[in-house]
């Protein structure tokens, strides 16, 4: 099973948008763009929402009948370990398996002694076509590499072996992911790694990264784009040497975790790719929730009244919120609007502080990611939120198909 040049990750916390999220993907491939749709959820969203691995297959499954959808489409069990992946395995075909909690934790002496024997024949410079003169590596360095992330390369590959033992091998595609972690990876130790991740017998087709700069979720990248830029055709550089030096897969590419609404780089991620000649995969942040929220507010009644009553208590509930998502948020709390003041919003003042429009002068970032950790709220509300987001469909379909076509594809895959 081969992942496709250019794929994009939907999330959906309430599963009922993919058909609107499938039509953004049409609309692409008709205009050119060959994108492969992947539905993927957390465990950290199945665990809010209330909802199984199995849901998600069954929402793809479904879109894909009724748009009639003739491409290829996967289901990624995002974020798993082997403590969480048993009910993700059966309805998914793609895999993200996420160590980074094993990152900095040391294998035994003898594996990186081992490691470090091995490669030692990187010592010195390695030349690296395409990425400003390679890099030098030291024995300190190539050490302190293997010390930071052979165990975490180690752990993908039991949890890569336990998925192969039940599926079989090729009926899925792996990703490894190391994004949501402290500090970045740079491109000499995303090398390390490859070779580390070659040595485990992972058939990787995508690899996540913790990039420099600030991924938060649902608003724009925060960091230096010219920097980001420079690592990022770097990152691409070692991934097409590493390729041939260390036989991955010949599609391996970057995936690009919380990468909704990264306007900033998107023309730097588009350049890139394309003069690299390479795919991407860009995994969203579970934003469709939040063109539920303007769909609801543009339909004004009933549905406006649901959506200033989920930020009143996303206010409320503000801290208990943002815990999980501590380290990918930044919310000013002087800058929140008070319930009151939402109270009385028009649908279109709503609309125009949530979307994420940087032209317009209302839009309000804190108030967006607010929102975007309030999903509980509106979980918590259960049929009542669904119900509504059913009756103005039109709407808010409208909303999520415009939002990841106009904003997100077009921008990033397009010309
Ligand atoms: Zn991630």
């Amino acid at each position: 099973m081969k992942l496709e040049k250019y794929s994009f990750g939907l999330g959906d916390r309430f599963a009922h948008q993919g058909r609107a999220q499938l039509a953004a993907i049409i609309k692409a491939n008709e205009q050119g763009a060959n994108v492969t749709p992947v539905w993927n959820k957390s465990n950290r969203e199945h665990g809010i929402t209330g909802t199984e691995p199995v849901s998600v297959r069954a929402e793809a499954d479904a879109a894909v009948a009724a748009l009639g959808w003739k491409g290829t489409y996967y289901v990624d069990a995002d974020h798993i370990g082997l403590k969480i992946v048993e009910p993700f395995i059966e309805p998914s075909d793609f895999f993200t398996l996420d160590v980074a909690d094993f990152i900095g934790q040391a294998a035994s002496a003898e594996d990186i002694a081992a490691f470090v024997d091995r490669y030692s024949k990187y010592l010195g410079t390695v030349d690296i076509d395409g990425a400003a003169g390679g890099f030098d590596v030291t024995r300190q360095m190539l050490e302190g590499i293997a010390v930071k992330y052979l165990l975490a390369v180690k752990e993908a590959g039991r949890v890569y072996r336990h998925v192969e033992s039940v599926k079989g091998k090729d009926s899925f595609i792996t990703e490894v992911s190391m994004d949501e972690t402290d500090e970045p990876q740079r491109p000499v130790e995303m090398f390390f790694i490859l070779t580390a991740i070659a040595d485990e017998g992972i058939p990787i087709q995508t690899i996540a990264l913790k990039f420099s700069g600030r991924f938060n979720k649902g608003v724009d990248y925060v960091g230096d784009v010219g920097q980001f830029t420079k690592e990022f055709e770097q990152d691409l550089a070692v991934i097409r040497f590493a390729i041939g030096e260390f036989g991955l897969c010949e599609n391996l590419k970057l995936s690009v975790h919380s990468g909704s609404d990264k306007f900033a780089i998107y023309a730097s991620l588009n350049k890139a790719i394309k003069k690299f000649d390479t795919g991407l995969h860009v995994k969203t942040a579970g934003t469709t929730w939040l063109e539920e929220l303007i769909g609801l507010a543009l339909a004004g009644d009933e549905g406006l009244g649901i959506a200033k009553r989920v930020y009143a208590e996303a206010l409320s509930r503000c801290d208990e919120l943002c815990g999980p998502y501590v380290r990918v948020i930044d919310i000013d709390k002087g800058k929140l609007p008070s319930a009151d003041e939402v109270a009385g919003w028009s649908g279109d003042e709503y609309a125009a502080a949530l979307r994420h429009d940087r032209s317009c002068e209302k839009y309000n970032l804190h108030f967006r990611q607010l929102l975007h950790v309030g999903y509980r709220i509106a979980a918590e509300m259960g049929t009542e939120f669904t119900d509504a987001v059913d009756k103005y469909e039109s709407i808010v379909g409208q909303c999520v198909t415009e939002n990841i076509y106009e904003r997100h594809i077009k921008p990033v895959f397009m010309d």
